[in-house]
Protein backbone atom coordinates (compact mmCIF):
# COMPACT_ATOMS: atom_id res chain seq x y z
CA UNK A 1 0.00 0.00 0.00
CA UNK A 2 3.04 2.09 0.45
CA UNK A 3 4.19 2.85 -2.78
CA UNK A 4 0.39 3.45 -4.44
CA UNK A 5 -1.28 6.48 -4.03
CA UNK A 6 -4.12 6.89 -1.34
CA UNK A 7 -7.42 7.85 -2.17
CA UNK A 8 -9.25 9.94 0.59
CA UNK A 9 -12.42 11.01 2.02
CA UNK A 10 -12.24 14.01 4.56
CA UNK A 11 -15.39 14.46 6.32
CA UNK A 12 -15.24 17.60 7.98
CA UNK A 13 -12.76 18.91 6.24
CA UNK A 14 -13.27 22.60 6.67
CA UNK A 15 -12.84 22.35 10.68
CA UNK A 16 -9.66 22.18 13.02
CA UNK A 17 -9.01 18.35 12.21
CA UNK A 18 -9.76 18.75 8.24
CA UNK A 19 -7.46 21.32 7.40
CA UNK A 20 -4.50 20.33 9.76
CA UNK A 21 -5.23 16.57 7.60
CA UNK A 22 -4.97 18.97 4.61
CA UNK A 23 -2.33 20.72 5.53
CA UNK A 24 -0.41 16.97 5.99
CA UNK A 25 -1.49 15.63 2.62
CA UNK A 26 -0.65 18.41 0.86
CA UNK A 27 3.09 17.85 1.55
CA UNK A 28 2.70 14.00 0.39
CA UNK A 29 0.98 14.84 -3.33
CA UNK A 30 2.66 11.42 -4.14
CA UNK A 31 1.32 9.71 -1.65
CA UNK A 32 -2.36 11.31 -1.05
CA UNK A 33 -5.36 12.06 -3.83
CA UNK A 34 -8.58 13.55 -2.07
CA UNK A 35 -11.29 11.88 -3.08
CA UNK A 36 -14.00 14.13 -1.31
CA UNK A 37 -14.08 16.83 0.99
CA UNK A 38 -17.43 17.59 3.13
CA UNK A 39 -18.67 19.77 5.67
CA UNK A 40 -21.97 21.34 7.10
CA UNK A 41 -22.19 24.80 5.59
CA UNK A 42 -18.88 26.90 5.11
CA UNK A 43 -19.00 27.56 1.59
CA UNK A 44 -16.08 29.68 1.49
CA UNK A 45 -13.71 27.65 3.06
CA UNK A 46 -15.12 24.51 1.40
CA UNK A 47 -14.74 26.02 -2.04
CA UNK A 48 -10.99 27.05 -1.51
CA UNK A 49 -10.41 23.68 -0.59
CA UNK A 50 -11.80 22.56 -3.67
CA UNK A 51 -9.44 25.01 -5.41
CA UNK A 52 -6.46 23.59 -3.67
CA UNK A 53 -6.90 19.88 -3.35
CA UNK A 54 -9.49 19.19 -6.70
CA UNK A 55 -11.34 16.27 -5.10
CA UNK A 56 -13.80 14.56 -7.13
CA UNK A 57 -16.42 15.35 -4.71
CA UNK A 58 -17.90 17.93 -2.88
CA UNK A 59 -20.58 17.33 0.34
CA UNK A 60 -22.06 20.25 2.15
CA UNK A 61 -25.20 18.84 4.47
CA UNK A 62 -27.26 21.85 4.39
CA UNK A 63 -28.80 22.11 1.09
CA UNK A 64 -28.57 26.25 0.70
CA UNK A 65 -25.01 25.91 1.27
CA UNK A 66 -24.51 23.33 -1.45
CA UNK A 67 -26.29 24.74 -4.07
CA UNK A 68 -23.76 28.23 -3.22
CA UNK A 69 -20.77 25.87 -3.56
CA UNK A 70 -22.28 24.35 -6.94
CA UNK A 71 -21.99 27.57 -8.56
CA UNK A 72 -18.87 28.81 -7.59
CA UNK A 73 -17.39 25.21 -8.36
CA UNK A 74 -19.09 25.49 -12.01
CA UNK A 75 -18.26 29.62 -12.24
CA UNK A 76 -14.48 28.43 -11.69
CA UNK A 77 -14.51 25.59 -14.08
CA UNK A 78 -13.59 23.05 -11.51
CA UNK A 79 -14.59 19.06 -12.51
CA UNK A 80 -15.61 18.62 -8.60
CA UNK A 81 -19.92 17.46 -7.99
CA UNK A 82 -21.25 18.82 -5.55
CA UNK A 83 -23.47 16.49 -3.26
CA UNK A 84 -26.04 17.38 -0.60
CA UNK A 85 -27.52 15.89 2.71
CA UNK A 86 -26.40 13.69 5.37
CA UNK A 87 -27.12 10.72 3.07
CA UNK A 88 -23.94 11.83 0.62
CA UNK A 89 -21.94 11.47 3.97
CA UNK A 90 -22.17 8.11 3.98
CA UNK A 91 -21.75 7.66 -0.06
CA UNK A 92 -18.28 9.29 -0.01
CA UNK A 93 -17.50 7.65 2.88
CA UNK A 94 -18.43 3.98 1.76
CA UNK A 95 -17.25 4.33 -2.24
CA UNK A 96 -15.26 1.60 -3.51
CA UNK A 97 -12.28 4.17 -4.99
CA UNK A 98 -11.72 5.36 -1.20
CA UNK A 99 -9.12 3.69 0.52
CA UNK A 100 -9.15 5.75 3.81
CA UNK A 101 -11.64 7.76 5.52
CA UNK A 102 -10.65 11.00 7.61
CA UNK A 103 -13.57 11.14 10.70
CA UNK A 104 -13.28 14.56 11.77
CA UNK A 105 -16.95 15.79 11.70
CA UNK A 106 -17.84 17.14 15.39
CA UNK A 107 -20.43 14.46 17.78
CA UNK A 108 -22.77 12.42 17.20
CA UNK A 109 -23.69 13.67 13.60
CA UNK A 110 -20.59 11.88 12.60
CA UNK A 111 -21.45 8.21 13.62
CA UNK A 112 -23.42 7.30 10.54
CA UNK A 113 -20.58 8.02 7.98
CA UNK A 114 -17.95 6.53 10.65
CA UNK A 115 -20.14 3.24 10.47
CA UNK A 116 -20.26 3.22 6.65
CA UNK A 117 -16.65 3.82 6.04
CA UNK A 118 -16.19 0.82 8.82
CA UNK A 119 -18.66 -1.27 7.06
CA UNK A 120 -16.95 -1.19 3.84
CA UNK A 121 -13.43 -2.08 5.80
CA UNK A 122 -11.56 1.24 4.90
CA UNK A 123 -8.81 2.46 7.02
CA UNK A 124 -11.02 5.01 9.14
CA UNK A 125 -8.96 7.56 11.06
CA UNK A 126 -10.57 8.21 13.94
CA UNK A 127 -11.00 12.16 15.07
CA UNK A 128 -14.45 12.19 15.69
CA UNK A 129 -14.63 10.50 19.31
CA UNK A 130 -18.22 11.05 20.00
CA UNK A 131 -18.94 8.39 17.03
CA UNK A 132 -17.25 6.05 19.19
CA UNK A 133 -18.38 6.76 22.32
CA UNK A 134 -22.11 7.07 21.30
CA UNK A 135 -21.34 3.84 18.67
CA UNK A 136 -19.78 1.47 21.29
CA UNK A 137 -19.55 -2.04 20.80
CA UNK A 138 -21.80 -1.84 17.82
CA UNK A 139 -19.21 0.58 15.88
CA UNK A 140 -16.22 -2.07 16.97
CA UNK A 141 -18.63 -4.53 15.51
CA UNK A 142 -18.70 -2.80 12.31
CA UNK A 143 -14.85 -2.43 12.01
CA UNK A 144 -14.30 -6.35 12.83
CA UNK A 145 -17.20 -7.69 10.28
CA UNK A 146 -16.52 -4.82 7.54
CA UNK A 147 -12.50 -5.30 8.37
CA UNK A 148 -11.56 -1.97 8.59
CA UNK A 149 -8.60 -0.63 10.09
CA UNK A 150 -9.51 1.50 12.98
CA UNK A 151 -6.48 4.33 13.59
CA UNK A 152 -7.36 6.86 16.70
CA UNK A 153 -6.03 10.64 15.75
CA UNK A 154 -7.16 11.59 19.23
CA UNK A 155 -3.68 12.81 20.44
CA UNK A 156 -3.63 10.63 23.85
CA UNK A 157 -4.98 7.76 21.92
CA UNK A 158 -2.76 7.64 18.91
CA UNK A 159 -0.20 8.41 21.85
CA UNK A 160 -1.52 4.89 23.79
CA UNK A 161 -1.67 3.16 20.14
CA UNK A 162 2.19 4.22 19.36
CA UNK A 163 3.28 3.10 23.17
CA UNK A 164 1.61 -0.61 23.20
CA UNK A 165 3.33 -3.58 21.09
CA UNK A 166 1.78 -4.30 17.83
CA UNK A 167 -0.34 -7.39 18.71
CA UNK A 168 -3.12 -6.69 20.23
CA UNK A 169 -3.81 -9.66 21.30
CA UNK A 170 -1.18 -9.58 24.55
CA UNK A 171 -2.47 -5.87 25.56
CA UNK A 172 -4.58 -7.38 28.32
CA UNK A 173 -1.79 -9.62 29.70
CA UNK A 174 0.96 -7.22 29.57
CA UNK A 175 -0.46 -3.74 30.49
CA UNK A 176 -1.10 -2.44 33.74
CA UNK A 177 -2.96 0.51 33.22
CA UNK A 178 -3.57 3.31 30.59
CA UNK A 179 -2.37 6.90 31.73
CA UNK A 180 -4.15 9.77 29.53
CA UNK A 181 -3.11 12.81 30.19
CA UNK A 182 -5.00 16.12 30.22
CA UNK A 183 -3.79 19.79 30.24
CA UNK A 184 -6.95 20.42 32.45
CA UNK A 185 -7.68 23.79 30.12
CA UNK A 186 -8.37 27.42 30.50
CA UNK A 187 -9.42 27.09 34.23
CA UNK A 188 -7.32 24.76 35.72
CA UNK A 189 -5.89 27.11 38.10
CA UNK A 190 -8.96 29.53 38.55
CA UNK A 191 -11.34 29.52 41.65
CA UNK A 192 -13.96 26.73 41.38
CA UNK A 193 -16.75 29.49 42.94
CA UNK A 194 -16.27 31.59 40.09
CA UNK A 195 -17.11 29.46 37.49
CA UNK A 196 -20.59 30.26 36.64
CA UNK A 197 -19.59 33.07 35.20
CA UNK A 198 -17.57 31.94 32.61
CA UNK A 199 -18.10 33.30 28.88
CA UNK A 200 -18.06 30.91 25.87
CA UNK A 201 -14.84 33.25 24.72
CA UNK A 202 -13.12 32.31 27.79
CA UNK A 203 -14.33 28.79 27.79
CA UNK A 204 -12.84 28.33 24.15
CA UNK A 205 -9.41 29.79 25.15
CA UNK A 206 -7.55 26.72 25.45
CA UNK A 207 -3.38 27.38 27.10
CA UNK A 208 -2.12 24.44 24.44
CA UNK A 209 -4.33 23.97 21.32
CA UNK A 210 -6.56 25.63 18.99
CA UNK A 211 -9.44 23.74 18.34
CA UNK A 212 -13.60 23.67 17.52
CA UNK A 213 -15.71 25.30 19.49
CA UNK A 214 -17.24 22.16 20.91
CA UNK A 215 -14.12 20.30 22.07
CA UNK A 216 -12.96 23.39 23.60
CA UNK A 217 -15.46 23.72 25.91
CA UNK A 218 -15.06 20.00 26.81
CA UNK A 219 -11.93 20.77 27.66
CA UNK A 220 -12.89 23.26 29.88
CA UNK A 221 -15.28 20.97 31.77
CA UNK A 222 -12.85 17.91 31.24
CA UNK A 223 -16.25 16.15 29.79
CA UNK A 224 -13.43 15.67 26.88
CA UNK A 225 -11.14 13.40 29.16
CA UNK A 226 -14.65 11.88 30.18
CA UNK A 227 -15.20 10.90 26.49
CA UNK A 228 -11.87 10.02 25.69
CA UNK A 229 -11.64 7.22 28.86
CA UNK A 230 -14.96 5.90 27.04
CA UNK A 231 -13.03 6.12 23.60
CA UNK A 232 -9.75 4.41 25.06
CA UNK A 233 -11.97 1.64 26.96
CA UNK A 234 -13.51 0.84 23.57
CA UNK A 235 -10.49 1.28 21.60
CA UNK A 236 -7.73 -0.87 23.70
CA UNK A 237 -10.35 -3.02 25.27
CA UNK A 238 -8.89 -3.03 28.86
CA UNK A 239 -11.56 -2.40 31.98
CA UNK A 240 -12.40 0.92 32.91
CA UNK A 241 -10.69 0.57 36.47
CA UNK A 242 -7.34 0.46 34.28
CA UNK A 243 -7.68 3.77 32.93
CA UNK A 244 -6.19 6.90 34.36
CA UNK A 245 -6.36 10.77 34.09
CA UNK A 246 -3.32 12.65 35.20
CA UNK A 247 -2.97 16.50 34.57
CA UNK A 248 -0.28 17.42 32.81
CA UNK A 249 -0.16 21.31 31.94
CA UNK A 250 2.15 21.53 29.20
CA UNK A 251 0.64 18.54 26.73
CA UNK A 252 3.55 17.16 25.77
CA UNK A 253 3.63 14.27 27.04
CA UNK A 254 0.61 12.99 25.33
CA UNK A 255 -0.37 9.82 26.88
CA UNK A 256 1.14 6.59 28.33
CA UNK A 257 1.40 3.21 28.69
CA UNK A 258 2.37 1.20 32.23
CA UNK A 259 3.24 -2.44 31.81
CA UNK A 260 3.40 -5.25 34.72
CA UNK A 261 6.76 -4.74 35.57
CA UNK A 262 6.18 -0.86 36.13
CA UNK A 263 7.87 -0.05 32.67
CA UNK A 264 6.00 3.31 31.86
CA UNK A 265 6.13 3.69 28.11
CA UNK A 266 5.12 7.13 26.44
CA UNK A 267 4.72 9.37 23.55
CA UNK A 268 6.13 12.75 23.49
CA UNK A 269 5.86 15.72 21.06
CA UNK A 270 5.38 19.52 20.86
CA UNK A 271 1.42 19.79 20.52
CA UNK A 272 0.54 19.86 17.12
CA UNK A 273 -2.61 17.69 15.91
CA UNK A 274 -0.67 16.85 12.16
CA UNK A 275 1.59 14.86 14.51
CA UNK A 276 -0.91 12.14 14.84
CA UNK A 277 -3.06 13.08 11.80
CA UNK A 278 0.32 12.29 10.11
CA UNK A 279 0.80 9.22 12.33
CA UNK A 280 -2.53 7.54 11.18
CA UNK A 281 -2.30 8.95 7.41
CA UNK A 282 1.19 6.98 7.06
CA UNK A 283 0.52 4.17 9.40
CA UNK A 284 2.78 1.83 10.14
CA UNK A 285 5.10 4.59 7.96
CA UNK A 286 6.00 7.81 9.42
CA UNK A 287 5.98 10.83 7.40
CA UNK A 288 6.90 14.43 7.56
CA UNK A 289 4.11 16.25 9.33
CA UNK A 290 5.29 19.67 9.26
CA UNK A 291 5.29 20.19 13.04
CA UNK A 292 8.33 21.53 15.17
CA UNK A 293 10.52 19.36 16.94
CA UNK A 294 10.49 18.94 20.38
CA UNK A 295 13.29 21.13 21.92
CA UNK A 296 13.56 19.51 25.42
CA UNK A 297 16.21 22.12 26.72
CA UNK A 298 13.77 25.22 26.20
CA UNK A 299 10.65 23.17 27.75
CA UNK A 300 12.74 22.84 31.10
CA UNK A 301 10.26 20.86 33.01
CA UNK A 302 7.37 18.83 32.88
CA UNK A 303 4.70 17.83 35.83
CA UNK A 304 1.74 16.68 36.70
CA UNK A 305 -1.09 16.51 39.19
CA UNK A 306 -4.03 15.34 40.18
CA UNK A 307 -7.77 16.56 38.80
CA UNK A 308 -9.68 18.17 41.11
CA UNK A 309 -12.90 16.98 41.29
CA UNK A 310 -14.86 19.70 42.52
CA UNK A 311 -13.36 21.95 39.76
CA UNK A 312 -14.03 19.18 36.72
CA UNK A 313 -17.14 16.89 38.54
CA UNK A 314 -18.12 15.85 35.02
CA UNK A 315 -14.34 13.73 34.95
CA UNK A 316 -16.25 10.35 36.99
CA UNK A 317 -19.05 10.33 34.83
CA UNK A 318 -16.94 8.38 32.51
CA UNK A 319 -16.22 5.25 34.81
CA UNK A 320 -20.00 5.35 35.63
CA UNK A 321 -21.64 5.60 32.19
CA UNK A 322 -18.95 2.62 31.06
CA UNK A 323 -20.13 0.51 34.42
CA UNK A 324 -23.88 1.18 33.35
CA UNK A 325 -25.43 -0.87 30.54
CA UNK A 326 -24.31 -0.46 27.14
CA UNK A 327 -25.82 2.52 25.78
CA UNK A 328 -24.98 4.55 28.61
CA UNK A 329 -22.31 6.41 27.26
CA UNK A 330 -24.61 7.77 24.39
CA UNK A 331 -26.73 9.19 26.95
CA UNK A 332 -24.34 10.67 28.48
CA UNK A 333 -22.77 12.53 24.79
CA UNK A 334 -26.37 13.64 24.14
CA UNK A 335 -26.57 15.35 26.97
CA UNK A 336 -23.04 17.26 26.49
CA UNK A 337 -23.57 17.71 23.23
CA UNK A 338 -27.01 19.64 24.35
CA UNK A 339 -25.72 21.19 27.00
CA UNK A 340 -22.43 22.47 25.07
CA UNK A 341 -24.74 24.12 22.70
CA UNK A 342 -26.88 25.78 25.10
CA UNK A 343 -23.86 26.67 26.34
CA UNK A 344 -22.25 28.14 23.31
CA UNK A 345 -25.76 29.98 22.57
CA UNK A 346 -25.23 31.70 25.97
CA UNK A 347 -28.60 29.75 27.35
CA UNK A 348 -26.67 27.62 29.83
CA UNK A 349 -24.21 28.67 32.88
CA UNK A 350 -20.81 27.10 31.90
CA UNK A 351 -21.34 25.39 35.74
CA UNK A 352 -24.18 24.17 34.70
CA UNK A 353 -22.91 22.02 31.92
CA UNK A 354 -22.28 19.10 34.34
CA UNK A 355 -26.07 19.57 36.29
CA UNK A 356 -27.74 18.82 32.82
CA UNK A 357 -25.47 15.56 32.24
CA UNK A 358 -25.77 14.17 35.14
CA UNK A 359 -29.54 14.73 35.37
CA UNK A 360 -30.78 13.02 31.88
CA UNK A 361 -27.76 10.51 32.55
CA UNK A 362 -29.89 9.63 35.62
CA UNK A 363 -33.31 10.12 33.74
CA UNK A 364 -32.58 7.86 30.20
CA UNK A 365 -32.30 4.57 30.71
CA UNK A 366 -30.89 2.65 28.06
CA UNK A 367 -32.04 -0.88 26.50
CA UNK A 368 -29.60 -2.59 24.79
CA UNK A 369 -29.60 -0.48 21.65
CA UNK A 370 -28.77 -3.16 19.04
CA UNK A 371 -29.04 -1.24 15.66
CA UNK A 372 -27.76 1.90 14.45
CA UNK A 373 -31.65 3.03 14.28
CA UNK A 374 -31.75 1.88 17.85
CA UNK A 375 -28.45 4.23 18.45
CA UNK A 376 -30.12 7.21 17.08
CA UNK A 377 -33.27 7.09 19.01
CA UNK A 378 -31.79 6.83 22.38
CA UNK A 379 -29.61 10.20 21.33
CA UNK A 380 -32.79 11.72 20.44
CA UNK A 381 -34.68 10.51 23.62
CA UNK A 382 -31.88 12.08 25.75
CA UNK A 383 -31.44 15.24 24.06
CA UNK A 384 -35.08 15.84 24.38
CA UNK A 385 -34.71 15.40 28.19
CA UNK A 386 -31.40 17.30 28.01
CA UNK A 387 -33.44 20.40 26.53
CA UNK A 388 -35.91 20.00 29.53
CA UNK A 389 -33.54 20.38 32.23
CA UNK A 390 -31.31 23.12 30.27
CA UNK A 391 -35.20 24.77 30.12
CA UNK A 392 -35.55 24.49 34.03
CA UNK A 393 -31.92 26.00 34.24
CA UNK A 394 -32.39 28.64 32.28
CA UNK A 395 -33.47 31.81 34.18
P1 LIG B 1 -14.63 21.83 14.16
O1 LIG B 1 -15.84 22.41 14.78
O2 LIG B 1 -13.46 22.70 13.94
O3 LIG B 1 -15.03 21.17 12.75
C1 LIG B 1 -16.11 20.32 12.62
C2 LIG B 1 -16.32 19.91 11.17
O4 LIG B 1 -17.51 19.09 11.11
C3 LIG B 1 -16.57 21.07 10.21
O5 LIG B 1 -16.03 20.76 8.96
C4 LIG B 1 -18.10 21.14 10.12
O6 LIG B 1 -18.55 21.68 8.91
C5 LIG B 1 -18.47 19.67 10.23
N1 LIG B 1 -19.80 19.48 10.82
C6 LIG B 1 -20.29 20.07 11.93
N2 LIG B 1 -21.55 19.65 12.18
C7 LIG B 1 -21.86 18.76 11.20
C8 LIG B 1 -23.01 17.99 10.91
N3 LIG B 1 -24.11 18.05 11.68
N4 LIG B 1 -22.98 17.17 9.83
C9 LIG B 1 -21.87 17.12 9.05
N5 LIG B 1 -20.76 17.83 9.28
C10 LIG B 1 -20.74 18.65 10.35
O7 LIG B 1 -14.21 20.58 15.06
P2 LIG B 1 -12.75 19.97 15.31
O8 LIG B 1 -12.10 20.69 16.44
O9 LIG B 1 -12.03 19.83 14.02
O10 LIG B 1 -13.13 18.52 15.88
C11 LIG B 1 -13.61 17.50 15.03
C12 LIG B 1 -13.62 16.18 15.81
O11 LIG B 1 -12.27 15.85 16.15
C13 LIG B 1 -14.37 16.28 17.14
O12 LIG B 1 -15.02 15.06 17.40
C14 LIG B 1 -13.28 16.50 18.16
O13 LIG B 1 -13.60 15.99 19.44
C15 LIG B 1 -12.14 15.69 17.55
N6 LIG B 1 -10.81 16.15 17.95
C16 LIG B 1 -10.41 17.41 17.65
C17 LIG B 1 -9.14 17.85 18.03
C18 LIG B 1 -8.65 19.23 17.67
O14 LIG B 1 -7.50 19.55 17.94
N7 LIG B 1 -9.46 20.09 17.07
C19 LIG B 1 -8.30 16.99 18.74
C20 LIG B 1 -8.74 15.71 19.04
C21 LIG B 1 -10.00 15.28 18.62
MG1 LIG C 1 -7.54 14.50 22.88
Amino acid sequence: MSSSVQSLTVLGATGSIGQNTLDVVARHPERYRVFALTAARQVDTLFEQCRRHRPRYAVMVDRDSAAALRARVREAGLATEVLDGPQALCAVSEAPEVDAVMAAIVGAAGLAPSLAAARAGKKLLLANKEALVVGGELFLEAVRSGGATLLPIDSEHSAVFQSLPDDASTWERRVDKIVLTASGGPFRTRDPDTLANVTPEQACAHPNWVMGRKISVDSATMMNKALEVIEARYLFGLPPERIEVVIHPQSVVHSMVQYRDGSVVAQLGTPDMRVPIAYGLAWPERIASGAAPLDFLALGALTFEAADARRFPGLPLAWAALRAPSGTTAVLNAANEEAVAAFLDGRLRFDRIHAVNAETLQDVLPSKPGSLDDLLLLDEQARVRARHVIQRWQA
